[in-house]
């Protein structure tokens, strides 16, 4: 096994791959900004390096530093984590300057990474995916009419490169097309340095379930089960959980081979995530994220499985020590993204936190970085805790869940707490199986009625 580790993240998922190392016996390396200098989790590791000032542009997305932080420290490998530097240009320079990265091969995360080339790929395996235009839309605006036409408005344009839900437009009418791609097309261009951009038919109610995986270099795959993860603000997930609510376990079955047969077809390994939108009994692929996800302990709670450990595992060069029919799924698990935000406006709300008692009690995980006296920083995304509840039951996560909510404190900031409170009372949250839209309509009436 690998001696030592940097991880080159910040944050909960910091402290998370730091306890599947300890637990492995290897020694970690955190890397942090100016900013993060003081935080618990940095102490918490065997060494630390400061690798420049608070902003991310000029450290934790500083690869010369991070690079030169593996040499200095003789760390072996370097764990990304998720949200900074999970991509194909910095595996190849992990590699290449000698270190193992902890995650799929270049050239897997650079099919992936782009959705076009995923898309092909995963068309090619037989994965089904949402219909829409073959491949990236061409110059010619006539064109352009042509497809959208063929697919059937609703559309809904995309970036090749995009993610973190950014970039990505939804066109209702002819007239609005040829501008909504223009627009996009430039969004793409400066978020993403990738101004590609595709077309899907724009699915009116479904729901988000994504398949999760793990390959290793020998040609092993398996699905851990599923997520639901339709609760979202922006395109952006607010609550996760597995399994999916009502859908036929044979239907999971089926698809999650498709997915673990891909990874076999495309040579994957590591840890990885297909994501779905479901709607009328059908899945339609979207795309693959090739690292650990926020949304991972919900999977460890049902499988039993530690994916971070088996992650490093498989990066070292270990066959999977599981089989498919190793994999059982149990119970019900339920996690909420707490974020330093105002529950109803959404404004960020770094600063110092206060009194703080986390929750605790039988089926609580809590990952989380953050302490009494811990200053939230402004300059990084706002989550600053997950609460994972399993229960035997969907009904026994979801009171668990109300409980662990009710019984913590973050003073001194904002949170969404209330926020989660609310939706863990809410008729058909408890009923199971909403869309991705939901919440937000949920939100807007909300705001009509205080109107
Ligand atoms: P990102 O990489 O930015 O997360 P995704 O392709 O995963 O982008 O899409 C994020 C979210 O956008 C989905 O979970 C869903 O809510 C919405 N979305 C994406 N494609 C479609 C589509 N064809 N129809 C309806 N909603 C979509």
């Amino acid at each position: 096994m690998f001696g030592k580790i940097l991880i080159a993240n910040r944050g909960e998922i910091a402290l998370r791959v730091q306890r599947a190392c300890r637990e492995l016996g290897i020694k970690t390396v955190v890397v942090h900004s100016e900013a993060d200098r003081e935080a618990k989790y940095v102490k918490l590791a065997d060494e630390s390096v400061c690798i420049g000032p608070a902003s991310s542009a000029l450290s934790y997305l500083n690869v010369p530093a991070i690079i030169s932080a593996a040499e200095v420290t003789d760390a072996e490998a370097i764990h990304p984590g998720y949200g900074f530097l999970e991509n194909a240009d910095f595996a190849e320079r992990v590699e290449t300057s000698g270190f193992t990265f902890i995650g799929p091969k270049a050239q897997t995360i650079r099919l992936m990474g782009d959705k076009v080339s995923a898309k092909n790929a995963m068309k090619a395996a037989q994965v089904p995916c949402v219909p829409g235009s073959d491949g990236e839309l061409p110059e010619d605006p006539k064109e352009i009419v042509k497809i959208a036409r063929a697919v059937g408005y609703p559309v809904i344009i995309k970036a090749a490169g995009g993610g973190g839900g950014r970039g990505m437009r939804v066109v209702h009418t002819e007239a609005a097309l040829i501008n909504a791609v223009q627009m996009t097309r430039q969004e793409a261009g400066s978020f993403f340095g990738n101004p590609a951009v595709y077309m899907e038919k724009y699915l009116e109610n479904p729901r988000h379930v994504e398949i999760q995986v793990l390959a290793d270099q020998h040609g092993n795959a398996i699905y851990l089960g599923e997520r639901d993860c339709s609760m979202q603000r922006r395109h952006q997930k607010v609550i996760e959980e597995a399994p999916a609510p009502h859908i036929p376990a044979r239907l999971i079955s089926r698809i999650g081979e498709r997915c673990a047969d891909a990874c076999r077809k495309i040579g994957y390994r590591g840890a990885g995530t297909f994501e779905f939108l479901y709607e009328n009994g059908e899945f339609y692929f979207i795309e693959m994220n090739t690292r650990v996800q926020v949304e991972h302990p919900v999977t460890e709670a049902i499988t039993g499985v530690d994916i971070v450990q088996e992650q490093i595992r498989v990066a070292f060069g270990d066959k999977l020590r599981y089989r498919q029919k190793d994999i059982s799924l149990r119970g019900h698990a339920i996690e909420c993204r707490i974020n330093a935000e105002d529950p109803f406006t959404f404004v960020p709300s770094p600063g110092k936190i206060g009194f703080y008692h986390p929750p605790g009690g039988p089926g609580i995980r809590f990952d989380s970085h953050i302490y009494q006296g811990y200053t939230v920083p402004p300059h990084y995304d706002s989550m600053v805790a997950k609460v994972i509840a399993y229960g035997d039951t969907r009904e026994q996560a979801i009171r668990r869940m109300r409980i662990a909510l009710s019984e913590m404190s973050i003073e001194g900031i904002k949170t969404n707490i209330p926020l989660h409170q609310e939706l863990m009372h809410d008729a058909r949250f408890i009923e199971g199986g909403t869309s991705i839209h939901y919440l937000e309509k949920k939100l807007a009436e909300k705001g009509e009625v205080k109107k």
